[in-house]
């Protein structure tokens, strides 16, 4: 349920409906919006009826959630919600871009990436120190060493790092350096991983499970959020279909359809998708169209000696291109934006 205050409660009054509702055994979120605070207790079958809650002092009125997930949903906030990562603020007006490496494989390699992603004003760096890998004898990423590297590069570039947490035993380590966690597809339902990543302090980029419906992925955003972190973002990434012709069948349509049923902002992944570089500045182009957020893509100094991830990664001026288009797309858009009137 939503508990909705009344623009002149006092904190006084919040802090006693937040009292009446932990006393019924009720975890409950306060969430301060420009208008009025309101009070979100998603697993609200133990909290008192509604009537009695509406009789609290400052309580304007109660409306039920009905959607399956609750914190999530677009239903719960008129607001959409921003993830501020460096100097990056995911959901907000600009398009924010991730570039780099699937995996870092040495300091040379980072930082020749990252001074060519930085240089082309993109603000964040991506590459995997933990990579969850379809085979155990392929490469598993190089751990705390590319840790350690990944802070030299923001400390050198400036750039915000996005790094992938795979277990919960190495998430502190991960969470030391990472400006927003990735966790991913193949852990979308590791669920110790999300109450690990719920309780963290960093946002999260939760990519969707290649065989995730949108539902079951705003779940696994659930699972994160009801631990107390709100700042997740959403990645698409491409999911398993029969097609053959590209690594995973990119969903360009799950773009606007969350949108429309959450206030999380949505990312798209076209390197993972595509699997191929021919493929993944067309599906970048599609994606921005689609109205997503921003954009995690693969790019590499030297895509033929990469040791993860190579046919897909971008070559530094195949990524500068693909850059220029997004923003243009992007800048498009926005100029050509209606302002609705509702009547
Ligand atoms: C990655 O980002 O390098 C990665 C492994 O992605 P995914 O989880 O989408 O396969
Ligand atoms: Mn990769």
């Amino acid at each position: 349920m939503l508990i909705l205050m009344a623009r002149e409660a006092s904190a006084a009054q919040v802090q006693a409906v937040l009292e009446t509702l932990a006393a019924a055994g009720v975890k409950a979120h306060l969430q301060e919006n420009p208008e009025a605070p309101s009070i979100l207790a998603p697993h609200a079958s133990q909290a008192p009826k509604a009537d009695r809650l509406e009789a609290l002092e400052g309580v304007a009125r109660v409306v039920p959630i009905t959607s399956p997930f609750k914190l999530a949903s677009a239903d719960v906030t008129a607001a959409r919600t921003v993830v501020p990562v460096g100097k990056a603020r995911i959901g907000g007006e600009d398009l924010t871009l991730v570039g780099g490496p699937c995996g870092v494989e040495s300091r040379d390699q980072l930082f020749t990436v990252a001074r060519y992603v930085a240089e082309a004003g993109v603000p964040l760096l991506r590459a995997g120190a933990f990579k969850p890998r379809t085979s155990p004898y392929a490469f598993q990423g190089l751990g705390q060493e590319a840790l350690d590297l990944l802070a030299q590069a923001r400390a050198e570039f400036g750039l915000g790092i996005v790094t992938e947490a795979t277990e919960v035993e190495t998430f502190d380590a991960v969470e030391a350096v990472a400006d927003l966690i990735q966790i991913g597809a193949r852990n979308m339902q590791n669920f110790a991983l999300l109450r690990r990543a719920g309780r963290s302090a960093k946002p999260v980029l939760l990519k969707r499970g290649p065989s995730a419906t949108l539902e079951e992925w705003l779940f696994a955003a659930e699972y994160v959020m009801s631990e107390g972190n709100r700042q997740v973002v959403l990645c698409e990434r491409g999911i398993r279909t029969f097609a053959d012709h590209a690594r995973n069948t990119f969903d360009v349509s799950v773009i606007p359809a969350a949108k429309a049923i959450t206030h999380l902002p949505i990312l798209a992944d076209p390197s993972h998708a595509a699997g191929r570089r021919d493929l993944v500045a067309p599906l970048a182009r599609a994606a921005v169209a689609a109205g997503a957020d921003g954009l995690l893509v693969e790019t590499h100094c030297q895509p033929h000696k990469a040791l993860s991830d190579g046919p897909q990664a971008l070559l530094p001026s195949d990524f500068l291109r693909m850059v220029e288009d997004v923003r243009r797309i992007h800048a498009l858009l926005a100029e050509a934006r209606p302002t609705y009137v509702w009547f």
